[in-house]
């Protein structure tokens, strides 16, 4: 626990919010400043900063309830569809320190837009990066 995290102090019941889902291991709150109305946040309880401090287990226990928050969320908002969005790091947009992954409801023109700005590789490039990253990969 990090005594200065909101999200701790969400966990520990110090700050007020919208509860939706609870268990042990993960706690689940409708973000305070939705993209639309029912966007939620799934949070382990454990403070970790990134992705890659949880151990394999952990990572499959958190993210158990996606599905069943997300079908919910999804129903009781007459959603169409739903994104995942998970910011990890600050220069991808993590503003709270404390790992957890966005469940946004989605509506066909729902005139939600998020600018990624894809563009196809230049030639070479996509081999060049696949290598990059394969080198990188571990069992
Ligand atoms: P991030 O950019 O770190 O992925 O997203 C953090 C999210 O937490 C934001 O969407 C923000 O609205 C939400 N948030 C920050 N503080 C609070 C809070 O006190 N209560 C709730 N319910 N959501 C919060
Ligand atoms: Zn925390």
């Amino acid at each position: 626990m990090d005594t200065n995290c909101i999200f701790c102090r969400i966990i520990r019941g110090e700050i007020p919010v919208s509860k939706l889902y609870e268990d042990s291991q993960v706690i689940a709150i409708l973000d305070i400043n939705p993209i639309r109305p029912g966007h939620t946040l799934l949070i382990p309880k454990k403070h970790y900063a990134s992705l890659s401090e949880l151990t394999p287990a952990e990572q499959v226990t958190w993210l158990q309830p996606l599905d069943k928050l997300s079908r919910a969320i999804v129903r009781g908002t007459g959603s169409e569809g739903f994104n995942l969005l998970l910011n990890n790091g600050r220069c991808a947009g993590q503003v709270v320190p404390h790992l957890h992954i966005h469940i946004i409801p989605r509506k066909n023109d729902d005139e939600v837009s998020f600018h990624w700005n894809p563009r196809p590789y230049p030639p070479g490039l996509i081999e060049k990066t696949l290598n990059q990253i394969s080198n990188h990969l571990v069992r």
